[in-house]
């Protein structure tokens, strides 16, 4: 029988913990659920785990704070939990190193795809890059930068397909809106969000992705972009 992955569970609040170690221990994943951040911090260091669900508001810790300590030691991926109205918190986690958020209440699927993603991106660290981007009838070729709709080719400037890859690159994970104007702008650009939103309207276009109801390229209100999980 295959090794089962285990977690480790930052949450104090007894019923969001409960709902987690029910729901990902009938997925098959080995829960350790602690109530604050300096048991977690040990537990983690001790015995280190596949993945950390992190709650952001802890009552001996502040969350940024676990973020760094854990990343003083360790690549584990991170997935933080937060409330709807705390933007700049979940931006700041992010920033800290955290791979991804969950927005409460959250369902089973959002949490199950959000941790599926993440482990992959733990278990990958050691290998190369993946070359290729799969989801539906796109396709984004890393290694020669082309882009395919339904097999036919699309063209792009340099900026619409910089975008796309970094997004690409981190296919079901969001990317804050500062690190894709870092890395497709360069680091004077970090406050023109402006670019942004006109650009994902340009990307949007060319790959047929409907704004009001898209099927690739996600807005995360006041946080970034997330590009549906590939294939
Ligand atoms: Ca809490």
């Amino acid at each position: 029988m295959a090794i089962k992955p285990r977690i480790v569970v930052i949450e104090d609040e007894p019923e969001i913990s409960r709902f987690l170690k029910t729901a990902l221990e009938a997925q098959g994943y080995s829960i350790n659920a602690v109530p604050d951040a300096k048991t977690g911090i040990k537990i983690s260091s001790a015995h280190p785990p596949d993945l950390i669900i992190l709650d952001l508001g802890l009552p001996d810790m502040d969350g940024k704070s676990v973020i760094k300590s854990i990343r003083e030691w360790s690549q584990v991926p991170i997935i933080v939990l937060s409330a709807r109205d705390q933007e700049t918190e979940k931006v700041a986690a992010l920033e800290m190193g955290a791979d991804d958020y969950l927005t409460k209440p959250f369902g089973t699927s959002e949490l199950q795809a959000r941790i599926r993603v993440a482990l992959r991106r733990g278990s990958r660290k050691e290998q190369p890059e993946e070359q290729k981007y799969m989801f539906e009838s796109l396709t984004v070729d890393l290694l020669k930068r082309e882009v395919f709709l339904k097999g036919k080719a699309i063209s792009m400037t340099p900026t619409e397909y910089d975008l796309l890859a970094v997004l690409a690159r981190k296919a079901g994970r969001v990317v804050t809106q500062s690190e894709l104007l870092r890395t497709v702008w360069g680091k004077n650009a970090e406050e023109n969000d402006h670019y942004l939103r006109i650009y994902v309207q340009r990307l949007r276009q060319k790959i047929g992705d409907d704004p009001l109801n898209p099927q690739y390229v996600f807005t995360e209100p006041g946080v970034g972009y997330r590009l549906r999980e590939a294939e």
